[in-house]
């Protein structure tokens, strides 16, 4: 399996316009960081988890020919409002399927109301394959996906284990039964939005904790806000197996 992560970045990504935040003016490559986005790919899968405003610049930058559907942890418009963009796959490959929450689902049909609709349809809107998702395993290609039920303050967000991988991001509590699908991993990603505490997002001091609950052998960070802190300096202060996601980082599990 290959994950490559597509975005790395809190919700207004880094830089964030207009901010003189020492990090929004870093000249390291990995302190730039789209919304936060991975594409999974195994076999001749390949599935793109959240789709948001960047998702175009992020299928050309990692030149991806073909998505077989897109999952969706939550409905926030960092992870959702690039949707849009699926156009170029759905004229070559037909209907792309789409995997969410059915509250989620609902707020999609909302926003983009346009691609849901099967009435007197524009010409070149794209169309999708909805599928409506519990807290149940469900297939995607050969493999049985395992999502994990999570908050985000109030707010439900699912995660996703696939085989010995499993993306959670948006997270800031995950109940004992839910963390207890998450043993085994080799990699674990999670989001750790920045030192000080917050509302409805792990910081890392958090993040740090939950990853040594689950115990996976190697864990990433992601979903990262200027006031982390600079890549190169916050990843010298972490433990051996953990890691700090960038934008492009690709790597097999
Ligand atoms: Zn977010």
């Amino acid at each position: 399996m290959e994950v490559i992560f597509l975005g790395t970045g809190t919700s207004q990504g880094i830089p964030i316009i207009g901010s003189d935040h020492p990090v929004c003016k870093s000249e390291d490559p990995r302190d730039k960081r789209l919304r936060v986005s991975v594409l999974v790919s195994w076999d001749d899968y390949t599935y793109v988890v959240d789709c948001g405003p960047d998702f175009r610049q992020q299928m050309l930058s990692n030149d991806v020919r073909r998505i077989d559907g897109v999952l969706f942890t939550h409905e926030h418009a960092d992870h959702t409002m690039g949707l849009d963009d699926i156009r170029p796959f759905f004229f070559r490959q037909g209907d792309i399927p789409i995997y969410a929450h059915k509250r989620v689902m609902e707020a999609l049909r909302i926003r983009f109301d346009y691609i849901f609709s099967s009435e007197n349809k524009y010409p070149g809107a794209p169309s999708v394959i909805e599928n409506v998702l519990t807290n149940q395993p469900f297939a995607l290609g050969n493999l049985d996906v395992i999502p994990i039920n999570a908050s985000h303050n109030r707010l439900q967000v699912f995660g996703f284990r696939f085989g010995e991988f499993a993306y959670l991001t948006d997270v800031k509590t995950v109940a004992a039964e839910e963390v207890k699908k998450l043993k085994g991993l080799k990699v674990l990603v999670v989001n750790a939005l920045r030192i000080e505490a917050h509302h409805s997002h792990f910081n890392l001091e958090e993040a740090l904790q939950f990853i040594e609950e689950v115990a996976p052998e190697k864990a990433y960070l992601t979903h990262i806000s200027p006031n982390l802190g600079f890549h190169a300096a916050v990843e010298k202060t972490l433990p051996e197996h953990v890691f700090i996601a960038y934008d492009n980082l690709k790597i097999t599990i």
